[in-house]
């Protein structure tokens, strides 16, 4: 914090956004405290009335069937839950928190029922003491019917607003970023996290590593997010918005003058040519990477398609008419789909059943999807039948060793096998490929190169796990250097390993950032796979490169250097960004 209103955290996604705060608060992980707009209270009390009714109308249920299978003397035990459901006192208070307070009623039952309960716990008589029990019941029941009933929910926060919050899971990112807030800014998360990828697709301005701010914010303050300095400032000086308002207009011009590099090759100065293709987690972002000039999708987050239909897992035909849609899009370029990497931060719940002590190292990627093959197999039979609509390629995450790819090959052998049986077309040669993002990969790079027809380099992951830093805990990001040494040996290490025996990319966030282009192209990668959006500069930056210079300078580094602030200094020295 710089002062009384202005809050200093990390940039993640650049932007600027000039709006009104929105503060949204967690209780027992799953209850969120947002923000409801003055004209939409009514609506707002009208939900939390319906759920009392429909909450009534289950208790009433439950006591009949109670009664008719162990008689009246038990199921007397729900009358007490009605009297609370109809008592005035405990309805009135919930009102007054939506009205007064402004926020969702799952909220303003919640903080009710805990002021209740408090009550309760120091009641002397035990008998009235239980009835403290019944509100917790009573709760949890409402709860449930107001999460069925069309929610006040994320994806109706005003599209002004610039939440401010502890964390956000991806799923609850994509919520706010497809509804189009105007920026977040966040008290934890690191700049590599799902979170952040999830904002940087949908172009939301996202500033993390705030510290504890959402005590000190207020609700629809005038603030400012500038994301480019890491910044929130929050009531500012009308000049200050003025002088913030005029830069927004700039940034839209300029937004359209980057477009115009799409048709210029990605070229050293020595002749090297760079593929570059683009990162996307949703249909829309197609526009995108052909705008910025993509020569392909180089990672499709296939993931994303869960988390956006989660509690529901998307069926065969969800699946095939997503890719298909892609891949006519994309046409005549590559398309590379990667299977579902769920597990580790990213929601799994569905599918693992349990959560994970650690589950960075747990469940994740192509291990939950060979141990759950009945949900791969319906991704995969998708794949295959839309593979006949344009240029398909099939990769799957966090492989650690040869055995999960001669699993996954013979699945897909097997999945063909059976749409063959039942007459559909698709294309038996589709490239099969992984990433190599743990560094066991990285050390067989080699052999898998030999086994599969592509590898992509994820380095949010293989900076994680060679590092033993998690990508995103705001506490340990300074650890988090992808240009550490031993992250810059295995680079090269990879590509002299991989050699011509496969096509290799590398498709991690270092991918995105022009200052360390130089350091790729010097570890021998000959394409990059970034968000849309950071095409034109990386390329722009490739048309002032000298790939050898890149490689000779890159060879020193490692030589000479044992930590990333050298070598970051030495890059800034010897290639500095114009
Ligand atoms: C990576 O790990 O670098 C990668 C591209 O995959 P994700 O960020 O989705 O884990
Ligand atoms: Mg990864």
């Amino acid at each position: 914090m710089t002062d009384g209103r202005s809050h200093q955290g990390r940039v993640v996604s650049d932007g600027l956004a000039i709006g009104r705060t929105a503060v949204l608060k967690r209780r027992e992980g799953e209850i969120l405290r947002i923000p409801v707009d003055p004209e939409a209270v009514d609506d707002e009390i009208e939900r939390f009335r319906v759920a009392i009714a429909t909450t009534s109308a289950e208790i009433g249920k439950t006591r009949d069937r109670v009664e008719e299978l162990v008689g009246a003397d038990l199921a007397g035990i729900f009358a007490a839950h009605d009297l609370i459901l109809n008592d005035r006192l405990f309805v009135d208070e919930v009102v007054r928190r939506i009205r007064d307070e402004l926020v969702n009623a799952e909220w303003a039952v919640h903080e009710t029922s805990a002021g209740l309960e408090e009550q309760f716990a120091r009641i002397e008589t035990e008998h009235l003491r239980e009835r403290g029990e019944d509100l917790r019941d009573v709760t949890r029941y409402l709860m449930r019917s107001l999460q069925g009933i069309s929610h006040h929910e994320l994806s109706e926060m005003s599209r002004d607003r610039i939440v401010v919050a502890d964390e956000l899971t991806p799923s609850e990112a994509l919520r706010l970023g497809r509804r189009g807030v105007a920026g977040l800014a966040l008290e934890a998360g690191g700049p590599n996290s799902h979170t952040t990828i999830v904002a940087r697709a949908l172009k939301v301005p996202l500033v993390v590593g705030l510290g504890a701010v959402s005590d000190r914010i207020g609700d629809g303050e005038v603030a400012i997010l500038d994301a480019r300095q890491g910044l929130l400032l929050v009531d500012p000086d009308p000049e200050v918005v003025e002088r913030y308002r005029r830069e927004l207009e700039d940034r839209s011009h300029r937004e359209s003058e980057r477009s115009a590099s799409r048709a210029l090759p990605a070229r050293t100065i020595d002749d090297v040519l760079i593929g570059l293709h683009a990162n996307i987690e949703f249909p829309e972002e197609l526009e995108d990477a052909l705008r910025y000039g993509a020569e392909g999708i180089g990672l499709y987050r296939s993931e994303f398609l869960y988390i956006e239909r989660s509690p529901e897992l998307p069926g065969e035909e969800e699946h095939f008419e997503l890719f298909r849609q892609m891949l006519v899009t994309m046409a005549p370029r590559q398309v590379v789909v990667r299977t579902f990497d769920l597990g580790g931060k990213k929601l799994a719940r569905q599918i693992l059943e349990r959560d994970e002590e650690n589950p960075s190292l747990g469940l994740r990627g192509i291990r939950l999807t060979l141990s759950r093959s009945d949900i791969f197999r319906v991704q995969l039979r998708a794949l295959y039948r839309a593979s006949v609509h344009g240029r398909l390629a099939i990769m799957i995450p966090m492989v650690s060793g040869m055995q999960e790819v001669w699993l996954f090959q013979a699945l897909c052998q097997d999945v063909m096998a059976e749409l063959r049986r039942e007459g559909h077309d698709f294309d038996p040669q589709v490239p099969l490929g992984a990433m190599i993002e743990i560094p066991s990969a990285a050390l067989i790079s080699g052999h898998l190169a030999r086994e599969l027809d592509f590898l992509s380099i994820g380095t949010n992951d293989l900076i994680q796990y060679t590092l033993a830093v998690d990508r995103s805990n705001d506490r340990v990001a300074g650890l988090y250097q992808p240009t550490h040494p031993a992250i810059l040996e295995l680079l090269s290490m990879v590509t002299q390993r991989v050699g011509d025996s496969a096509r290799l990319s590398l498709c991690g966030e270092m991918a995105s950032n022009p200052f360390w282009t130089p350091l790729l192209i010097g570890a021998g990668i000959r394409e990059l796979s970034m968000s849309p959006g950071a095409i034109p500069e990386v390329k722009q930056r490739i048309r002032h490169l000298d790939a050898r210079f890149c490689r000779e300078t890159l060879e020193a580094m490692c030589k000479n250097f044992c930590t990333s602030i050298e070598v970051d200094e030495e890059l800034r020295r010897v290639l500095p960004l114009e």
